[in-house]
């Protein structure tokens, strides 16, 4: 994509309202804009790491079940067999609708999916089953401040399963960790799995946490066997390591970016959720749930993965392979520089090509640094005279010269 047409203002300054690095950053790249504390705008960029961050994710559920959507608006009548409507009134956005209706704008969908699966879950041969969405949701999120890891509208992976057994949800609630471990390493954070009081929802549950100074929860943990528990419920954060007894134990802060629920039959017994076994005696089915915040984790990548110049997109999130600078607007510079685009693009590399006119080397320079692109690609009078590029990782500081015909192979994967 040629920067000259691209939408897209980046800033020198970070806005003073703003005091987490992800949103300082992203704001200044572009990446996003703020339209209320907690309500964001994606921008070209951000919908890129957006779609990238979906992208893995989506590829890793496909392996444990089948995607659908659910709505975001929900009548109160779905959410009332619960006690949630009371019970989540203080994050959930309720009101009337012009004919009286009280609807909300769902928070989670454990509700909404136990009342569909109780039409298409009959018998024991329905089971097990599990779904996902990928889909916009709203909580009341008091005085949001950290930017993209905690909004008031964002987007959430939640899966859901049903098992007629316990030795069922136990299979597959190790296969969905190994899935989860999987999103986190392939977009270059690691995550300590933990174990989670649960909160509102069960004491069977297991949060994936990214140590970070912006994360609001503390973790507790040991660095020689990675045990690993939420300060919440962990007893005694100092002294030895109640798992190996060797290594000593820290508490450091976290972001939660994911979480797992046995949830058991709290939703699937008032939804009326049940299944009929081998003699023709009915059960009520076994639930879990499995949540990935993804601009929470674009909000983690970007407070893991920077420097004092700007973003360092791990490859799988950047919304481009290749920042292409041309440098000079002498015709033979720039005729390289196209040729360059052209074949990098061929080659089936995203490039972001920095063609501006009338902006200095400093600032595209700067540009690149601040956006955070793993490659940086610079044609100028200096590379075209030996027919070369200068070609340069963003977390590195040397430059390279190389021919065309080693940097295409070299991106092309
Ligand atoms: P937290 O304790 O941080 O509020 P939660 O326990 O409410 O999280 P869940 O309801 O389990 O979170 O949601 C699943 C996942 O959705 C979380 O692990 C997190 O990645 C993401 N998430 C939750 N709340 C938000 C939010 N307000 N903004 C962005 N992502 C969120
Ligand atoms: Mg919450």
């Amino acid at each position: 994509m040629r920067q000259s047409t691209l939408f897209l203002r980046t800033q020198r300054e970070a806005p003073r309202d703003e005091t987490a690095v992800n949103a300082k950053l992203l704001i200044r790249g572009n990446f996003i804009h703020k339209l209320m504390a907690g309500v964001y705008s994606m921008l070209p960029l951000g919908f890129r790491v957006r779609e990238k961050i979906i992208g893995v994710i989506r590829d890793e559920m496909n392996r444990l079940g089948a995607e659908m959507i659910m709505p975001a608006l929900h009548p109160r009548d779905v959410w009332e067999v619960t006690g949630r409507w009371e019970g989540m009134e203080k994050v959930m956005y309720q009101f009337k609708d012009h004919s009286g209706r009280e609807v909300g704008l769902g928070p989670t969908h454990e509700e909404v999916i136990a009342a569909i699966a109780a039409q298409v879950i009959a018998s024991y041969q329905d089971l097990p089953r599990a779904v996902y969405q990928i889909q916009t949701k709203f909580r009341d999120e008091e005085r949001p401040k950290s930017g993209l890891l905690r909004g008031r509208e964002f987007t959430m992976k939640d899966l859901y399963s049903f098992h007629a057994d316990a030795a069922s949800l136990e299979r597959f609630y190790e296969e969905a960790k190994e899935a989860y471990r999987a999103v986190f390493r392939r977009l270059g954070l690691s995550a300590h799995l933990t174990e989670a009081s649960g909160g509102d929802f069960s004491k069977y549950s297991h949060e994936f946490m990214v140590e970070a100074e912006a994360g609001e929860d503390t973790v507790v943990l040991c660095r020689l066997c990675g045990f690993a528990k939420n300060a919440e419920i962990a007893e005694g954060a100092r002294g030895a390591c109640p798992k190996c007894g060797d290594g000593a134990l820290e508490a450091t802060p976290a972001i939660e970016v994911g979480n797992i629920f046995k949830l058991g039959t709290r939703f699937s017994e008032p939804a009326e959720l049940t299944f009929r076994d081998e003699k023709g005696a009915q059960h009520p089915v076994i639930m879990a749930s499995y949540g990935i915040g993804v601009e929470r984790l674009m909000g983690t990548i970007a407070e893991v993965h920077h420097d004092e110049r700007g973003l360092v997109w791990p490859e799988a999130a950047a919304p481009f392979a290749v920042h292409l600078l041309v440098i000079s607007s002498g015709e033979e510079v720039r005729s390289f520089s196209d040729m360059t685009y052209q074949k990098l693009t061929e080659g089936g590399t995203e490039v972001l090509y920095d063609d501006r006119e009338n902006v200095s080397a400093g600032e595209k320079f700067a540009d690149a640094d601040l956006i955070g692109i793993p490659w940086r690609v610079v044609v100028s009078e200096r590379t075209v005279a030996s027919e070369k590029v200068e070609v340069k990782r963003r977390s590195e500081t040397e430059p390279k010269l190389m021919k065309l015909s080693e940097l295409v192979p070299l991106l092309a994967r």
